[in-house]
């Protein structure tokens, strides 16, 4: 299996090349030249399988580059620290049933795809003998997901920019706390905006970034998206292990999927057109709803940041969906012009329009979308609780409000867990008034003591810093 870019300007290249860079040359994103096809015969054989056992059967798919047994070591690696089920289901009645992604380390799904991602990437890097230094930026989920999948290797290190005095006191302690050696937390004196566009500078810089090895663990590698596409796998499987046999082949179920960079459901469109029998793969967005916009209408108009709105879904809070550019790829025939052609549009007009094609949308790609606000997402965290004792997270309430919408009858609707009610506490609080207590982990974290270098929103003081502490 080879990659090319959806801009059509990089070599074929195995799924291991993918990983350590963020875009292609080209300026486009990886994408495989062809998806990998799975039968019904192989999904029934994979019923049998655990949740690390079947992530070495779909991942053996995309990186065929990597023996399987090492793959095998890989992902028992990555999920040995999960529960013995790793994603469990619970049904939240109404038709809907939660698919739990955030029984990781950081409590949210990102660790799904991290945890895999640290330990290939330590894997590559020793094979070239090599050394990585992630620079990244992040509000919250991110950014913590990647150093408790990167804390302790010993070719990877991590310099996290985080914006001083913008995150919760949960999200400070479940980074800040780490002591690793090759983990580096900067509070930057700026917004969220202002770490991002650092981190743009010092990569931007191709001699710099050379020198000190840098590179990006963020939403569009190719990497992560892979892992992502595993539990979509499970989930069908789990689902139709209570569906007589006669009936589980082409069995359709829909998933609804609070989104944000479009990264998780791309996901899921990948691993729709592998095989698994999905019906309707449902965006949810919060007030930042973009995508739903796009969906909705076929125009996509990215926001600028003083249009971007801090939520009550903070991990959905984004301008533009950095995902969103593989789907347009299919969406033009797989066509490297048409890709290129709107993102020139969207460069001169500050939007591109597919409002001729919208229909094909739900048509032929099984995309439809809503969006959640502030107070659809309290009502929800309070209607799930009182119809099923369950408390979910504000995230998760977007889904569930927007999977609400696209209930059919016969089809099993899934909403994807993407975090746990204990990091937003503070919503969970004002919509039903608990207060949700800590496990004794959760309070040692937050009483632990904090690593962080606080710092000026300065290019050359962090220069200066990074070329100190990076690995060479
Ligand atoms: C990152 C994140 C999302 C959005 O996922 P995308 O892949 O960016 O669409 C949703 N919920 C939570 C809790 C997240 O951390």
């Amino acid at each position: 299996m080879q990659y090319i870019s959806t801009r059509g300007g990089m070599q074929p290249q195995p799924f291991s090349e993918t990983l350590l860079e963020g875009l292609a040359p080209d300026g486009g994103l990886a994408v495989p030249e062809q998806l990998p096809q799975v039968d019904a015969e192989t999904l029934e054989r994979w019923r049998a399988l655990t949740y690390p056992q079947l992530a070495t059967e779909v991942l053996a798919l995309f990186a065929t580059d990597i023996p399987r047994e090492d793959l095998a070591g890989m992902t028992a690696a990555a999920y040995a620290d999960f529960p013995d089920e790793v994603v469990p289901l619970r049904s939240v009645g109404g038709g809907i049933t939660l698919v739990g992604l955030s029984e990781g380390p950081t409590l949210a799904f990102k660790d799904m795809a991290m945890q895999f991602l640290g330990q290939v990437l330590e894997y590559v890097l020793e094979r070239k003998d090599r050394v990585l230094n992630i620079v990244g930026a992040t509000s919250g989920d991110t950014g913590s997901a990647a150093e408790h999948a990167l804390r302790g290797k010993e070719r990877v290190s991590v310099f996290m920019l985080s914006p001083q005095g913008r995150m919760s006191a949960f999200q400070r302690a479940q980074m800040y706390s780490l002591d690793d050696a090759n983990v580096h937390n900067i509070a930057v004196a700026g917004v969220f905006d202002d770490c991002q566009n650092l981190v743009k500078q010092l990569s931007g810089d191709i001699e710099f970034k050379r020198a000190q090895h840098l590179g990006a663990v963020n939403s569009i590698n190719l990497g992560r998206i892979a892992a992502q596409v595993v539990y979509y796998f499970w989930a069908w499987l789990r689902v139709t292990d209570g569906v007589e046999p006669e009936y589980r082949e082409g069995f359709e179920v829909s998933f609804t999927v609070p989104s944000g960079n479009f990264g998780n459901i791309l996901s899921g469109f990948f691993a729709k057109g592998m095989g698994v029998p999905i019906r309707r793969l449902v965006l949810a967005a919060n007030e930042n709803n973009v995508l739903d916009e796009f969906f909705r209408t076929g125009v996509y108009r990215p926001r600028s940041a003083a249009d971007t709105h801090a939520t009550s879904s903070p991990s959905m809070d984004i301008s533009k969906a950095s995902n969103l550019e593989r789907f347009i790829f299919d969406l033009v025939g797989r066509d490297a012009t048409g890709v290129v052609d709107a993102w020139k549009a969207l460069d001169t007009d500050g939007f591109f329009d597919f409002s001729a094609q919208q229909p094909r949308f739900e048509g032929e790609f099984g995309i439809v979308s809503g969006t959640s606000t502030h107070a659809d997402r309290l009502a929800t965290i309070r209607s799930v609780h009182e119809e099923s004792g369950e408390i979910i997270d504000p995230h998760t309430a977007d889904g569930v409000k927007v999977a609400r919408e696209f209930i059919e009858q016969d089809v099993p609707m899934l909403v994807l867990e993407t975090a746990k009610p204990q990091k937003f506490a503070e919503t969970i609080t004002e919509a039903i008034g608990v207060e949700l207590p800590l496990s004794p982990e959760l309070r040692e974290m937050m009483d632990a003591p904090q690593h962080v270098t606080e710092m000026a929103d300065d290019e050359q003081v962090l220069r200066a810093f990074v070329a100190e502490h990076a690995l060479h």
